[in-house]
């Protein structure tokens, strides 16, 4: 046995803001023979989760299209569908996962137009609109938002961009990304005026990595049939029609399925509303927490503006002392997993993810285990983070 094999008595808690916990429900529907791929049984499934990822993301008409694919793959169904190549797109810039988004689609010879990054602030509908406005040729084609920046911990405002965009009477698709935010912030697609929607499986939606899904309404659709650039796995078209095997392309990733309609059936009996409160309370006692820490003046949160704070993921900033330690520390000794600092904030923060299948227990426990790690190697941090997390659940 190798030392990191070893048993952990209960379990780790795991607070990376993906891949999450996966719920036993989850765990015990996937647990399951194939089926053959005519099996009727396959058809329900697949409609089951069409229909209810349509209702977790808020749409009446919005077509979902599921693929065998992580987040980046997502974001190549957007960007496949409905940009040509040559064509621009505005990427509002919120940190490593818009810059990611932007470098992939120029690797695809897509022309982007970043906003200025600005470390710790959502992004700016006023600067959407400016640039929209600017763009009298009507040259860019889409806005590509992401709602969350996982690396960051700041959620931007999603129906603010829609209006900074219909101010400008400007005709760019809308297209959001979700990937870390759906299932824990308020979304909806229909009522935001989204047209694309963009997200993965192992975050919010509490499954494994390995599924991609969009949503796409007409217009974004029709851009879809009207984009004269090659594309094939990702094509819509291709997917239309009733039979399994071409809806996926291929062969459906059964078991990942069959854990979807699990995790949609448990947001839909929680109500997706209390979904949205169980993620704002938590996230509101890791705040407290962060609060009483910062308190000595090592640590701080990363994001500048209290309501652009994340209900899925914060970054903490860490003067004088290395946070991938702390993360070391907290996974090893506390039992205590969270991520480290991505892109231009490697080194800088660590990141507690607080989405997906979590309770008031698991939240303590982490801070309770968060500060154990910072206390052992001498940080200087405020010392009622806990009861000022307790008071703010217990209110
Ligand atoms: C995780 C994430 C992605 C990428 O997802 P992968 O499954 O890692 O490819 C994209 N956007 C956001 C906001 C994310 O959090």
């Amino acid at each position: 046995m190798t030392k990191h094999s070893k048993r952990i008595p209960g379990s780790r808690f795991l607070h990376a803001p993906g891949p999450t916990r996966i719920p036993d429900e989850v765990l015990d529907a996937m647990h399951r023979q194939s089926i053959d791929l005519a099996d009727p049984r396959l058809d329900d499934l697949i409609k089951d989760c069409e229909a209810g990822m349509q209702a977790v993301v808020g749409t009446e008409r919005g077509e979902v299209y599921l693929y065998s694919a992580n987040g980046h793959g997502a974001w190549e169904v957007a960007i496949a569908n409905v940009l040509a190549e040559g064509d621009a797109v505005l990427i509002p810039s919120t940190g490593h996962f818009s810059e990611g988004w932007a470098i992939q689609t120029e690797a695809l010879d897509r022309r982007v137009i970043r906003t200025p990054w600005k470390p710790g602030f959502p992004i700016d509908p006023n600067e959407v609109e400016d640039v929209l406005r600017a763009d009298k040729t009507g040259d860019i084609k889409a806005v590509f938002a992401v709602q969350t920046d996982t690396s960051t911990g700041i959620t931007s405002d999603i129906a603010a961009i829609r209006q900074a965009i219909d101010a400008a009477k400007h005709p760019a698709l809308y297209v959001v990304d979700v990937v870390s935010s759906l299932a824990a912030a308020p979304f909806a697609m229909d009522a935001m005026g989204v047209n694309l929607v963009v997200g993965g499986s192992q975050k919010g939606l509490m499954l494994p990595p390995g599924m991609g899904f969009v949503v796409v309404d007409e217009r974004a659709h029709q851009a879809s049939l009207d984009n004269p650039s090659p594309k094939f796995y990702w094509d819509w078209t291709k997917r239309t029609g009733s039979h399994a095997y071409r809806k996926f392309c291929g062969t459906p990733p059964l078991q990942m399925l069959m854990g979807l309609r699990a995790a949609i059936d448990l947001l839909q009996q929680e109500g997706l509303d209390q979904v949205f409160a169980r993620h704002r309370r938590l996230a509101g006692a890791v705040f407290k927490a962060i609060e009483a820490w910062s308190s000595a003046g090592a640590i701080d949160f990363f994001c500048q503006v209290p309501s652009a704070r994340s209900v899925s993921v914060t970054a903490v900033t860490v003067q004088g002392f290395d946070p991938e330690a702390i993360r070391t520390i907290a996974r090893e000794k506390f039992q205590v997993a969270m991520a480290g600092g991505l892109g231009p904030m490697a080194g800088k923060v660590f990141r507690i993810g607080h989405l997906g299948d979590m309770n008031e227990p698991t939240i303590l426990g982490a801070l309770a285990g968060i500060e154990a790690a910072m206390l052992s190697m001498g940080i200087a941090i405020g010392r009622d983070a806990l009861p000022r997390a307790i008071d703010f659940l217990i209110d």
